[in-house]
């Protein structure tokens, strides 16, 4: 495991933010912390920074506690975004690369390329100032890898840019990931984090609530439906066994699959009275599997038996 929370736990007086949560994050994995507000996602990673100190467990890296070394291994983007407004953007990679032990010469001949890539080459020599807030994301974004670093830890990265950058953020990561890093990070865009994540934890109210790959996950949701486009009387397909339930619209049947549903049993039942133009399995989506887990207190949660551990 790359990186291991154990049993951590940190209040702020007598409030709680993050409850003796544990978390394995393995090499080489896109890994994505969701969570409602205050959930305790940023007080989590300023705990595996060791910005912020847990009052109880602690923070592994390769099986190790974290020593001095670690803050060159990681790249890390802060929630809060803070860049030095009157340097130009070659000298701010350059001072946050050197931070990082590069040198200047290694890090002249990476800006061009990364500047390109977020269409700010123009901006080279001006200062920082004088860029957009979204503009000074992608150039913060740049400072946090430009040192190479194999664990990359995004505090809210996609928090404020639009829908083209966006996609930029998300290609990138998915190039890191491919070149073997590790990525962890937090969002509140369901839509990016289906796309991204192989790994989902969701945090409420401090504790973990769902902990898995993202496929397992969904599938341990157990509420698929099938939305199918039929020619004929279709009055039948209530009573088919799996199906729970059949709500019309207008172009279409939604069918409530019951959980051990066999949908290609009856997919085969309603091929065989009735001519089938579309039959579509949809999966419950990150974004309806927030707000339900979301709406449980994890106390709840927790007495029928803990998270969706899969
Ligand atoms: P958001 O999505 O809104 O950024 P989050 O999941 O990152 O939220 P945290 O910032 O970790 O949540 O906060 C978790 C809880 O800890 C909240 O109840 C917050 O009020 C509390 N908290 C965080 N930092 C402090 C602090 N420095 N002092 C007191 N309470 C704090």
């Amino acid at each position: 495991m790359l990186l291991e929370l154990k049993n951590v736990r940190k209040a702020y007086g007598d409030k709680v933010a993050v409850d003796n949560l544990s978390l394995d994050v393995p090499k080489g994995v896109i890994y994505g912390i969701i969570g409602p507000n205050g959930a305790g996602k940023t007080t989590t990673i300023r705990m595996i920074m060791n910005i912020t100190v847990p009052d109880s467990g602690e923070v592994l890296l390769d099986g190790q506690r974290v020593t001095s070394d670690f803050r060159n291994r990681v790249g890390y983007l802060p929630e809060e975004r803070g860049l030095y407004k009157k340097m130009t953007l070659e000298e701010v990679i350059v001072y946050m690369g050197e931070l990082k032990g590069r040198t200047r010469r290694e890090l002249i001949a990476k800006i061009d390329p990364w500047l390109q890539r977020m269409n700010l080459a123009e901006y080279r020599l001006k200062k920082v100032e004088e860029l957009s807030k979204g503009m000074q994301q992608k150039l913060q974004f740049v400072t946090t890898i430009i040192h190479g670093p194999d664990l990359i830890i995004l505090d809210e990265i996609f928090s404020g840019l639009d829908p083209l950058n966006i996609e930029l953020i998300k290609d990138i990561i998915l190039d890191l990931k491919r070149e073997g890093k590790t990525i962890l990070f937090s969002t509140h865009v369901m839509e990016q984090a289906e796309k991204l994540c192989d790994h989902v934890c969701m945090i409420n109210r401090g504790q973990k609530v769902i902990d898995g790959r993202l496929n397992e996950v969904k599938a341990g949701f157990g509420k698929n439906s099938v939305q199918i486009d039929i020619e004929g009387d279709g009055g039948f397909i209530a009573e088919l066994e799996g199906v729970g339930g059949v709500t019309e619209f207008n172009n279409y049947i939604e069918l409530n699959l019951e959980e051990k549903a066999d949908t290609n049993c009856i997919l085969k039942a309603i091929a065989d009275r009735v001519l089938v133009r579309r039959f579509d399995i949809v999966e419950p989506s990150l974004y309806n599997i927030f707000i339900d887990t979301a709406r449980i207190d994890p106390a709840e949660l927790n007495n029928k038996g803990g998270t969706t551990d899969v």
